[in-house]
């Protein structure tokens, strides 16, 4: 029975979910749909706009193809969720109140931290003033216009991450009038089997991406990047200057790569929020959290998604869609037990593939063992395609289809051995 009912006060649970990216769509529909209506529980999810972004698909709206309008409101018909629209500016955990546009405070009793990330822009001098981003619908949709603007030049594409990868490709088949550089300290697909990472190598070179890979580009001006040195796989840096960057669209000195427009995918860095409210964070300012998902300082505040600290038996998980939506579903989950007295079972999750579109005609999806490294076994080619289309549009339907049946969101690869920690079952 839970306190409240033990207390005899039917008070409502105020339930607030921030960020309606994947992690948190997950968590608001799950719990909406999953809860009675006896148990007195209103979930809220805030998030800055109705429109979906999905992300998975910012690098080709980047280079100019629209994304669907897909309303978050309407998404919520049906579930009892409450939507409100608005930019999240503080959190208060002692008070357990969160801050909407400097203007409205949303009390809660239980939070669900679900902002994710974005690139860092901050990493280098000038990469915020100068470098486009594709933290949102509206950023990539500044750079398509910028690109479709161009007529010809260079676009430099600063990180060697599947971002930047699925970036470089988009955006060089969309408009090969452009020269496009691909710039980062690892190689393109550097977790991947070594096959896999050389058809995806072949791939970016008939599409005419320029790859330069071991560089570290320290600065950002208005026509170039800045590089400063050449660092090798294992991270040595050469800083001798005589970098022969022939053939990347024409350096402006030794460490200079000219640069029409640069796109910044490398890293990312989390809102600020979190550490502000005295929560516990992680170097890079991520919620660390406990095995049910909820903050080690702050049991009330629940993290998922990117914005999230979450160790496995393999380490911290890193950001990515198929691990954010089980987390926000987990999240839901533990609250409901947590509220009818139960205890919270703790998460586990395994990475199963790494699917990388290579422009619209082509692909390649990595398989991998629960802890991210590579298996043999990848596809290549228009199996590729669809199976990364397949996983793209899934979300969406999956959404539709929790709100029918909420147990349906519960499977994903729980990762067997790799996710043990401290003999978790
Ligand atoms: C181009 C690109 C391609 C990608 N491809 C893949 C892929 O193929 N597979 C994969 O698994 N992952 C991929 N990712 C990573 C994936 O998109 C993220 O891991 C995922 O979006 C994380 O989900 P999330 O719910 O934690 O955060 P998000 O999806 O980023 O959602 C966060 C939400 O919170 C909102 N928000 C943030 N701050 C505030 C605030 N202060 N107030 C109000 N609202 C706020 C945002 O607007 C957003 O709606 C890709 C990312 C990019 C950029």
């Amino acid at each position: 029975m839970s306190a409240q009912h033990e207390a005899g006060v039917a008070t409502t649970h105020r339930v607030v979910i921030l960020g309606a990216g994947y992690a948190g769509l997950s968590a608001a529909i799950q719990l909406a749909c999953r809860v009675k209506p006896s148990e007195n529980v209103r979930v809220t999810l805030v998030n800055a706009q109705e429109r979906f972004t999905e992300r998975l698909r910012l690098h080709m709206a980047a280079s100019g193809q629209p994304l669907a309008e897909l309303s978050i409101p309407e998404l919520l018909e049906g579930t009892g969720a409450h939507f409100e629209r608005g930019w999240v500016t503080a959190v208060d955990a002692n008070a357990k109140t969160v801050r909407i546009d400097d203007e409205r405070v949303l009390p809660y009793d239980t939070l669900v931290y679900a902002l994710g990330g974005v690139a860092d822009t901050s990493a280098v001098p000038g990469a915020e003033d100068h470098a486009h981003t594709l933290n949102g619908a509206q950023d990539a949709e500044v750079l398509a216009d910028r690109l479709a603007r161009l007529g010809s030049g260079t676009v430099v594409v600063v990180g060697s991450g599947l971002t930047g990868v699925e970036s470089a490709a988009e955006i060089a088949e969309r408009h090969p009038e452009l020269t496009v550089v691909l710039l980062g300290r690892g190689e393109p697909g550097a977790a991947m089997h070594p096959k896999a990472r050389a058809y995806l190598r072949a791939a970016l070179d008939r599409l005419g991406v320029r790859v330069r890979s071991g560089v570290e580009v320290v600065k950002v001006l208005p026509g170039s990047v800045e590089l400063a040195g050449i660092v090798d796989v294992a991270g040595r840096v050469d800083v001798a200057g005589s970098v022969d960057l022939a053939g990347t669209g024409g350096p402006v000195g030794e460490e200079s790569v000219a640069a029409d427009v640069v796109l910044w995918t490398s890293g990312t860095r989390v809102s600020p929020l979190a550490a502000a409210a005295g929560l516990t964070v992680d170097e890079g300012g991520r919620i660390v959290t406990d095995t049910a998902l909820r903050s080690v300082s702050h049991p009330e505040v629940y993290a998922v998604g990117d914005a999230a600290a979450i160790r496995q038996g393999y380490g911290v998980m890193h950001g990515t869609c198929q691990g954010g939506m089980p987390t926000g579903v987990h999240a839901a989950v533990s609250i409901l037990r947590k509220l009818r007295g139960r205890r919270p079972r703790p998460f586990r999750f395994g990475y199963y593939h790494t699917p990388v579109s290579l422009g619209r005609h082509d692909a390649v999806v990595q398989f991998t063992h629960p802890d991210d490294s590579p298996r043999r076994l990848h596809l290549t080619g228009r199996v590729a395609v669809r199976y990364k289309e397949t996983v793209t549009a899934a979300p969406w339907a999956t959404w539709g289809r929790m709100k029918k049946m909420p147990a349906s969101g519960a499977f994903w690869p729980r990762g067997g051995r790799f996710t043990r920690v401290g003999g978790a079952r």
